[in-house]
């Protein structure tokens, strides 16, 4: 195994309450432009007031001795957010009462730090990524250069209103028409802090139409029912970043009947719901929420799945720790269809030549049940897959975009290509 640093984000909360940003209800395509010139003049991301005992004071970085995966998985389990996996060791974040209960069980704490003094002032390198308004601004511009392939709408909102925005391409049809077209669907930011995920997917929508007269790109346009989907948090996203220090947000911003903030919402979905691996504890940043689809995050993109049939191939994109991965991650076995395994393996093996990340079964590290992926596979036999995108951190700097922009829109070519027949990947 390359290095193992692993990952499979989360975050905190300390929230707004739903009506703090009125704004961002109303029609975002006008207020895009008004809002990127205001916040061109820096220092003017919109203000959340922060709840009394909210969050980020009482969670830690933490290092906790580990051996084994049974280990992992109780640590992940008792709501510790594991990024980094060594063979005795995890690495993470967690809440204090998660690091008191670890020490309870009997785990080992080896080093831990308040995230207070890990925050930083959002850096004027980060500029270029993309916060919600920009995001959407730059959806808008693929529209506008590529129109007779690219069409975009809202699957649906967040838990504060925000759109879920989803870009399509498909020469044929547009918005929500239906298409008997193969589907290859790209999803980032279920995680907030996880903003290069966000940036993977822009840039693999810019490519797209950068490149739609290109004989390669062109025919894939023509073939399939491509969808881009690169904040599927945008609260969270908006929040981690939201008084110019990074907050190591995970979650969304659900308000908890005790006042703790949020759901991890790749623990939401319905495949083993509440299971190992997810916490029932709403501090934890592995919190699973009340019940499966509790979110409207989750709940819209299962809507959005649910009637789109033809979605055959699917990407959810976190950071980091530059793997490819294939269901099942919530039960500990492989899946049953062997042909189905040889194709997740042959497709998981090709995307991680193309970006030099290691493949592996989702659970291989720790079991952790309600993701997305093996939720899409359950329901719906969709070959879907969780990409840990590299760099070091959740916030990696600007310069990790285009480092790892080829590689990923390579393996998002590869795996809207094989979205027609997947287990054609493994003949
Ligand atoms: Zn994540």
């Amino acid at each position: 195994m390359p290095r193992i640093l692993f990952a499979l984000a989360f975050a905190f909360c300390a929230a707004a309450p739903a009506a703090a940003d009125p704004g961002i209800r109303s029609d975002e395509s006008n207020q895009s432009l008004s809002r990127l010139k205001e916040q061109a003049k820096a220092d003017e991301l919109p203000k959340v007031d922060e709840p009394a005992g909210a969050a980020v004071e009482q969670r830690y970085w933490v290092v906790i001795k580990a051996g084994t995966r049974q280990q992992r998985t109780a640590i992940a389990t008792a709501g510790m957010a594991i990024e980094e996996v060594k063979s005795d060791r995890v690495s993470g974040t967690a809440h204090i009462k998660t690091i008191q209960a670890l020490q309870a069980a009997g785990f080992e704490v080896l080093f831990k730090e308040n995230l207070v003094k890990w925050s930083k002032d959002f850096p004027p390198q980060d500029k270029a990524y993309h916060d919600f308004a920009r995001m959407k601004a730059a959806l808008d511009a693929v529209v506008k250069a590529s129109p007779r392939v690219a069409s975009l709408f809202s699957i649906g909102k967040s838990w504060q209103g925000r759109e879920i925005w989803a870009l399509r391409f498909n020469t044929t049809e547009s918005g929500t028409k239906p298409s008997r077209k193969p589907g290859a669907v790209f999803v980032s930011d279920h995680h907030a802090r996880e903003h290069l995920s966000v940036e993977m997917l822009i840039k693999i929508a810019e490519h797209l139409s950068a490149r739609r007269e290109d004989p390669a790109v062109k025919r894939l346009l023509d073939a399939r029912d491509i969808y881009v989907i690169p904040m599927l948090n945008p609260d969270g996203a908006e929040y981690d970043i939201s008084t110019g220090q990074y907050k190591w947000h995970r979650k969304n911003m659900r308000v908890n009947p005790d006042q703790e903030l949020g759901v991890d919402l790749n623990r939401n979905y319905d495949f083993l719901f509440g299971g190992e691996g997810s916490s029932d504890q709403t501090y934890s940043d592995t919190y699973h929420g009340p019940s499966a689809f509790s979110e409207p995050e989750t709940k819209v993109f299962k809507d959005f799945l649910d009637s789109r049939p033809n979605v055959r191939t699917l990407n959810s994109l976190h950071s980091y720790g530059a793997l490819i991965m294939y269901p099942w991650g919530g039960k500990d076995a492989p899946i049953d269809d062997a042909a189905d395994l040889k194709a997740f393996q042959a497709m998981a093996g090709a995307m991680a030549r193309m970006t030099g990340f290691g493949a592996q079964q989702s659970n291989e590290m720790y079991v952790a049940t309600g993701d997305c992926t093996d939720w899409a596979y359950d329901a719906h036999k969709i070959f879907a897959f969780t990409t840990e995108l590299g760099g070091r951190g959740f916030y990696p700097g600007a310069a990790e975009i285009d480092k790892e922009a080829p590689g990923q829109v390579q393996a998002a070519l590869y795996m809207i290509e094989y979205s027609d027949d997947p287990r054609r990947a493994a003949r």
